[in-house]
Protein backbone atom coordinates (compact mmCIF):
# COMPACT_ATOMS: atom_id res chain seq x y z
CA UNK A 1 0.00 0.00 0.00
CA UNK A 2 3.39 2.18 -0.07
CA UNK A 3 1.58 4.28 -3.52
CA UNK A 4 -0.95 5.21 -1.39
CA UNK A 5 0.49 6.35 1.65
CA UNK A 6 0.25 9.67 1.56
CA UNK A 7 -2.43 10.22 -0.91
CA UNK A 8 -6.25 9.30 0.61
CA UNK A 9 -7.63 5.91 -0.10
CA UNK A 10 -10.81 5.56 -1.07
CA UNK A 11 -12.71 1.93 -0.69
CA UNK A 12 -14.88 0.18 -3.25
CA UNK A 13 -17.39 -2.24 -1.72
CA UNK A 14 -19.60 -3.91 -4.70
CA UNK A 15 -19.80 -7.43 -5.43
CA UNK A 16 -19.30 -6.49 -9.13
CA UNK A 17 -16.10 -7.78 -10.41
CA UNK A 18 -16.70 -5.82 -13.74
CA UNK A 19 -17.39 -2.41 -11.78
CA UNK A 20 -14.34 -2.69 -9.99
CA UNK A 21 -12.06 -3.21 -13.21
CA UNK A 22 -14.04 -0.24 -14.46
CA UNK A 23 -13.48 1.96 -11.69
CA UNK A 24 -9.82 1.05 -11.22
CA UNK A 25 -9.32 1.90 -14.81
CA UNK A 26 -11.76 5.28 -14.81
CA UNK A 27 -9.98 6.26 -11.71
CA UNK A 28 -6.77 5.84 -12.47
CA UNK A 29 -5.05 9.23 -12.62
CA UNK A 30 -7.13 10.79 -9.62
CA UNK A 31 -4.93 11.84 -6.52
CA UNK A 32 -6.28 9.13 -4.43
CA UNK A 33 -5.52 5.41 -4.38
CA UNK A 34 -8.51 2.87 -4.73
CA UNK A 35 -8.69 -0.37 -2.45
CA UNK A 36 -11.87 -2.98 -3.04
CA UNK A 37 -13.66 -4.95 -1.34
CA UNK A 38 -16.36 -7.67 -2.77
CA UNK A 39 -18.75 -7.85 0.15
CA UNK A 40 -19.55 -5.82 3.37
CA UNK A 41 -17.64 -8.27 5.89
CA UNK A 42 -14.21 -8.02 3.75
CA UNK A 43 -15.36 -3.86 3.58
CA UNK A 44 -15.65 -3.30 7.04
CA UNK A 45 -12.36 -5.31 7.76
CA UNK A 46 -10.83 -3.14 5.12
CA UNK A 47 -11.63 0.14 6.57
CA UNK A 48 -11.05 -1.09 10.28
CA UNK A 49 -7.26 -2.20 9.12
CA UNK A 50 -6.89 0.61 6.10
CA UNK A 51 -9.36 3.78 7.41
CA UNK A 52 -10.22 5.23 4.46
CA UNK A 53 -11.22 8.48 3.70
CA UNK A 54 -13.98 7.78 1.70
CA UNK A 55 -16.09 4.42 0.92
CA UNK A 56 -18.35 3.91 -2.35
CA UNK A 57 -20.69 1.62 -1.56
CA UNK A 58 -23.28 -0.93 -3.78
CA UNK A 59 -26.45 -1.09 -2.28
CA UNK A 60 -27.47 -3.97 -3.82
CA UNK A 61 -24.61 -7.14 -2.91
CA UNK A 62 -26.05 -10.86 -1.89
CA UNK A 63 -25.71 -11.45 1.97
CA UNK A 64 -25.26 -8.17 3.48
CA UNK A 65 -26.79 -5.52 1.56
CA UNK A 66 -26.11 -1.77 1.22
CA UNK A 67 -28.07 -0.51 3.80
CA UNK A 68 -27.01 -2.93 6.75
CA UNK A 69 -23.38 -2.31 5.86
CA UNK A 70 -23.80 1.31 6.20
CA UNK A 71 -25.55 0.83 9.73
CA UNK A 72 -22.87 -1.39 10.70
CA UNK A 73 -20.25 1.78 9.41
CA UNK A 74 -22.25 4.25 11.27
CA UNK A 75 -22.77 2.23 14.40
CA UNK A 76 -18.98 1.61 14.90
CA UNK A 77 -17.16 4.38 16.98
CA UNK A 78 -13.85 4.44 15.30
CA UNK A 79 -15.81 4.13 11.27
CA UNK A 80 -18.47 6.26 11.47
CA UNK A 81 -17.07 9.51 10.49
CA UNK A 82 -15.51 7.93 7.24
CA UNK A 83 -17.37 9.39 3.91
CA UNK A 84 -19.90 7.48 2.21
CA UNK A 85 -21.04 7.56 -1.04
CA UNK A 86 -23.64 5.27 -2.41
CA UNK A 87 -23.31 4.19 -5.80
CA UNK A 88 -26.42 1.91 -7.35
CA UNK A 89 -27.69 0.25 -9.88
CA UNK A 90 -31.38 1.14 -8.07
CA UNK A 91 -32.74 4.79 -8.68
CA UNK A 92 -35.09 5.17 -6.62
CA UNK A 93 -36.40 8.41 -4.51
CA UNK A 94 -37.49 6.01 -1.25
CA UNK A 95 -33.98 4.30 -1.51
CA UNK A 96 -31.90 7.37 -1.75
CA UNK A 97 -33.98 9.01 1.18
CA UNK A 98 -32.66 6.37 3.61
CA UNK A 99 -29.45 6.24 2.26
CA UNK A 100 -29.00 9.89 3.45
CA UNK A 101 -30.84 8.73 6.68
CA UNK A 102 -28.25 6.63 7.45
CA UNK A 103 -25.69 8.68 7.04
CA UNK A 104 -24.42 8.71 3.37
CA UNK A 105 -23.00 11.93 1.91
CA UNK A 106 -23.92 11.33 -1.55
CA UNK A 107 -25.78 8.93 -4.12
CA UNK A 108 -24.67 8.27 -7.46
CA UNK A 109 -26.83 5.37 -10.11
CA UNK A 110 -25.13 3.24 -12.47
CA UNK A 111 -24.33 3.02 -15.45
CA UNK A 112 -21.68 5.32 -13.76
CA UNK A 113 -20.81 8.69 -15.43
CA UNK A 114 -17.11 8.66 -14.84
CA UNK A 115 -17.00 12.37 -15.27
CA UNK A 116 -19.64 13.14 -12.64
CA UNK A 117 -18.34 10.62 -10.28
CA UNK A 118 -15.28 12.11 -9.97
CA UNK A 119 -15.93 15.55 -9.73
CA UNK A 120 -18.62 13.99 -6.43
CA UNK A 121 -15.55 12.02 -4.87
CA UNK A 122 -13.42 15.30 -5.07
CA UNK A 123 -15.80 17.53 -3.42
CA UNK A 124 -16.66 14.70 -0.47
CA UNK A 125 -12.93 14.85 -0.05
CA UNK A 126 -12.78 18.37 0.13
CA UNK A 127 -15.30 18.68 3.01
CA UNK A 128 -13.78 15.53 4.82
CA UNK A 129 -10.42 17.07 4.66
CA UNK A 130 -11.89 20.63 6.48
CA UNK A 131 -13.98 18.43 8.81
CA UNK A 132 -10.44 17.03 10.02
CA UNK A 133 -8.48 20.25 10.09
CA UNK A 134 -11.77 21.24 12.49
CA UNK A 135 -11.61 18.50 14.59
CA UNK A 136 -7.63 19.07 14.85
CA UNK A 137 -8.18 22.78 15.47
CA UNK A 138 -10.77 22.23 17.80
CA UNK A 139 -7.99 20.43 20.49
CA UNK A 140 -5.38 22.86 20.02
CA UNK A 141 -4.94 25.42 22.20
CA UNK A 142 -4.48 28.65 20.60
CA UNK A 143 -1.85 30.62 22.55
CA UNK A 144 0.68 27.91 22.88
CA UNK A 145 0.26 25.43 20.17
CA UNK A 146 0.07 22.63 22.48
CA UNK A 147 -3.19 20.74 22.79
CA UNK A 148 -6.46 21.86 24.70
CA UNK A 149 -8.30 20.02 27.76
CA UNK A 150 -10.09 18.43 25.27
CA UNK A 151 -7.36 16.74 23.89
CA UNK A 152 -5.99 15.73 26.96
CA UNK A 153 -8.78 14.29 27.81
CA UNK A 154 -9.36 12.30 24.91
CA UNK A 155 -5.58 11.32 24.96
CA UNK A 156 -6.08 10.36 28.58
CA UNK A 157 -8.66 8.49 28.31
CA UNK A 158 -6.98 6.36 25.52
CA UNK A 159 -3.84 6.01 27.34
CA UNK A 160 -5.33 4.83 30.54
CA UNK A 161 -7.29 1.98 28.77
CA UNK A 162 -4.24 1.28 26.95
CA UNK A 163 -2.45 0.95 30.27
CA UNK A 164 -5.37 -1.12 31.72
CA UNK A 165 -5.53 -3.58 28.68
CA UNK A 166 -1.46 -3.86 28.67
CA UNK A 167 -0.23 -3.20 31.71
CA UNK A 168 2.58 -1.61 29.98
CA UNK A 169 4.00 1.82 32.10
CA UNK A 170 2.29 5.03 31.94
CA UNK A 171 2.98 8.90 33.87
CA UNK A 172 1.68 11.95 33.90
CA UNK A 173 2.77 15.09 35.00
CA UNK A 174 1.19 18.94 35.96
CA UNK A 175 3.06 21.62 35.87
CA UNK A 176 1.91 24.97 37.61
CA UNK A 177 3.91 27.71 36.94
CA UNK A 178 5.15 29.66 39.95
CA UNK A 179 3.42 32.94 41.18
CA UNK A 180 2.44 33.61 37.52
CA UNK A 181 -0.35 36.30 38.54
CA UNK A 182 2.55 38.56 39.70
CA UNK A 183 4.40 38.58 36.09
CA UNK A 184 0.99 39.34 34.87
CA UNK A 185 0.82 41.96 37.75
CA UNK A 186 4.31 43.33 37.44
CA UNK A 187 5.13 43.19 33.86
CA UNK A 188 1.50 43.23 31.81
CA UNK A 189 -0.89 40.41 30.73
CA UNK A 190 1.14 40.17 27.11
CA UNK A 191 4.29 39.26 29.05
CA UNK A 192 2.47 36.90 31.22
CA UNK A 193 1.18 35.23 27.31
CA UNK A 194 4.88 35.25 26.36
CA UNK A 195 5.81 33.31 29.26
CA UNK A 196 2.91 30.90 28.83
CA UNK A 197 4.55 30.45 25.01
CA UNK A 198 7.63 29.89 26.21
CA UNK A 199 6.67 27.39 29.08
CA UNK A 200 5.13 25.68 25.99
CA UNK A 201 8.06 25.48 23.66
CA UNK A 202 10.51 24.55 27.01
CA UNK A 203 8.28 21.49 27.73
CA UNK A 204 7.72 20.76 23.79
CA UNK A 205 11.81 20.64 23.68
CA UNK A 206 11.94 17.97 26.82
CA UNK A 207 9.73 15.30 26.17
CA UNK A 208 9.88 12.61 23.21
CA UNK A 209 7.57 12.53 19.97
CA UNK A 210 5.35 9.78 21.54
CA UNK A 211 4.69 12.05 24.63
CA UNK A 212 1.45 14.39 24.72
CA UNK A 213 1.54 17.71 26.03
CA UNK A 214 -1.27 19.78 26.41
CA UNK A 215 -2.33 22.94 28.28
CA UNK A 216 -4.52 21.93 31.06
CA UNK A 217 -5.97 25.58 31.52
CA UNK A 218 -4.76 29.34 32.68
CA UNK A 219 -0.57 28.89 33.23
CA UNK A 220 -1.51 25.06 34.54
CA UNK A 221 -0.05 22.19 31.68
CA UNK A 222 0.21 18.47 31.45
CA UNK A 223 1.97 15.85 29.58
CA UNK A 224 0.93 12.05 29.46
CA UNK A 225 3.85 10.21 28.86
CA UNK A 226 3.59 6.82 27.63
CA UNK A 227 5.40 3.91 28.58
CA UNK A 228 7.12 6.38 31.18
CA UNK A 229 7.28 5.13 34.46
CA UNK A 230 7.27 7.13 37.61
CA UNK A 231 10.97 7.20 37.61
CA UNK A 232 11.76 8.26 34.18
CA UNK A 233 8.96 10.31 34.08
CA UNK A 234 10.72 12.89 37.35
CA UNK A 235 13.90 12.83 35.07
CA UNK A 236 11.82 14.53 32.65
CA UNK A 237 9.66 16.82 34.80
CA UNK A 238 13.15 17.87 36.65
CA UNK A 239 14.48 18.68 33.05
CA UNK A 240 11.05 21.27 32.17
CA UNK A 241 11.75 22.85 35.36
CA UNK A 242 15.69 23.38 35.19
CA UNK A 243 14.69 24.39 31.56
CA UNK A 244 12.50 26.67 32.17
CA UNK A 245 14.48 28.74 35.38
CA UNK A 246 17.73 29.28 32.52
CA UNK A 247 15.07 30.42 30.24
CA UNK A 248 15.31 34.83 29.62
CA UNK A 249 11.81 36.26 29.25
CA UNK A 250 12.89 39.86 27.03
CA UNK A 251 10.26 41.65 28.72
CA UNK A 252 11.79 40.93 32.15
CA UNK A 253 15.29 39.42 32.22
CA UNK A 254 16.36 40.08 35.63
CA UNK A 255 12.99 37.79 36.67
CA UNK A 256 13.33 34.13 36.08
CA UNK A 257 10.28 32.04 36.09
CA UNK A 258 9.94 28.62 37.97
CA UNK A 259 7.29 25.88 37.83
CA UNK A 260 6.19 23.17 40.43
CA UNK A 261 5.48 19.91 38.84
CA UNK A 262 3.69 16.95 40.00
CA UNK A 263 4.42 13.36 38.90
CA UNK A 264 2.31 10.63 38.98
CA UNK A 265 3.32 7.29 37.76
CA UNK A 266 2.75 3.64 37.72
CA UNK A 267 4.97 0.64 35.69
CA UNK A 268 1.82 -2.27 36.17
CA UNK A 269 -1.68 -2.31 37.24
CA UNK A 270 -3.30 -1.09 40.68
CA UNK A 271 -6.26 -2.49 41.21
CA UNK A 272 -9.68 -0.02 41.24
CA UNK A 273 -7.33 3.12 39.80
CA UNK A 274 -9.44 5.28 37.90
CA UNK A 275 -8.00 8.07 35.51
CA UNK A 276 -9.51 10.52 37.39
CA UNK A 277 -8.01 9.74 40.53
CA UNK A 278 -4.98 9.63 38.98
CA UNK A 279 -5.04 12.86 38.07
CA UNK A 280 -5.77 13.51 41.70
CA UNK A 281 -2.66 11.44 42.42
CA UNK A 282 -0.41 14.01 40.59
CA UNK A 283 -2.68 17.14 41.68
CA UNK A 284 -2.00 16.27 45.13
CA UNK A 285 1.46 15.93 44.31
CA UNK A 286 1.87 19.02 42.61
CA UNK A 287 0.28 20.94 45.54
CA UNK A 288 2.81 19.27 48.24
CA UNK A 289 5.05 21.03 45.66
CA UNK A 290 3.46 24.33 46.23
CA UNK A 291 3.44 23.98 50.09
CA UNK A 292 6.80 22.75 49.65
CA UNK A 293 8.13 26.05 48.59
CA UNK A 294 7.46 25.61 44.85
CA UNK A 295 10.38 25.18 42.20
CA UNK A 296 10.27 22.01 42.66
CA UNK A 297 8.99 17.96 41.85
CA UNK A 298 7.01 15.46 43.70
CA UNK A 299 6.29 12.13 42.78
CA UNK A 300 2.92 10.61 44.22
CA UNK A 301 3.33 7.78 45.92
CA UNK A 302 0.58 6.00 44.57
CA UNK A 303 0.97 2.61 46.05
CA UNK A 304 0.21 4.07 49.49
CA UNK A 305 -2.24 6.82 48.58
CA UNK A 306 0.11 10.24 49.45
CA UNK A 307 2.01 11.91 47.44
CA UNK A 308 5.90 11.63 49.01
CA UNK A 309 8.29 14.79 48.61
CA UNK A 310 11.32 14.30 46.23
CA UNK A 311 14.74 16.05 47.56
CA UNK A 312 14.40 19.78 46.67
CA UNK A 313 16.24 21.39 44.22
CA UNK A 314 14.97 24.95 44.31
CA UNK A 315 17.65 26.96 43.33
P1 LIG B 1 1.10 29.76 42.49
O1 LIG B 1 2.58 29.86 42.57
O2 LIG B 1 0.48 29.36 43.77
O3 LIG B 1 0.67 28.87 41.36
O4 LIG B 1 0.56 31.23 42.18
P2 LIG B 1 0.02 31.80 40.80
O5 LIG B 1 0.03 33.30 40.89
O6 LIG B 1 0.74 31.22 39.65
O7 LIG B 1 -1.43 31.20 40.75
P3 LIG B 1 -2.85 31.82 40.61
O8 LIG B 1 -3.74 30.63 40.32
O9 LIG B 1 -3.18 32.68 41.80
O10 LIG B 1 -2.81 32.77 39.34
C1 LIG B 1 -2.89 32.31 38.05
C2 LIG B 1 -3.01 33.52 37.13
O11 LIG B 1 -2.95 33.11 35.77
C3 LIG B 1 -4.30 34.26 37.29
C4 LIG B 1 -4.77 34.51 35.86
O12 LIG B 1 -5.12 35.84 35.67
C5 LIG B 1 -3.58 34.13 35.02
N1 LIG B 1 -3.92 33.60 33.69
C6 LIG B 1 -4.72 32.58 33.38
N2 LIG B 1 -4.78 32.41 32.05
C7 LIG B 1 -3.97 33.34 31.48
C8 LIG B 1 -3.60 33.67 30.12
O13 LIG B 1 -4.04 33.04 29.14
N3 LIG B 1 -2.73 34.69 29.93
C9 LIG B 1 -2.21 35.40 31.00
N4 LIG B 1 -1.35 36.39 30.74
N5 LIG B 1 -2.55 35.13 32.27
C10 LIG B 1 -3.42 34.12 32.53
MG1 LIG C 1 -2.77 27.74 39.01
MG1 LIG D 1 0.62 29.13 39.33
Amino acid sequence: MSETDSKPIVLLIDDSVDVHRLVKARLRSEPYGIISASNADEGVAFATEQMPTLILLDLDMPGCDGFETLRRLKADSKLCNIAVIIVSGIENSADKVTAFDLGAVDYVCKPIDFGELRARIRSALRTQQLLSLLATRAEVDGLTGLGNRQQFNRRWEQEVSAFQRYGTPLSMIICDIDHFKKINDSFGHPAGDEVLQGFGKVITQSIRATDVACRFGGEEFVVIMPHTGAADAQIVAERIRESLSAVTFPRHPEHRVTVSIGVAGLSGLLPGLTKERWVEFADKALYSAKHGGRNRVVIADMQAGAPTLTPAKAG
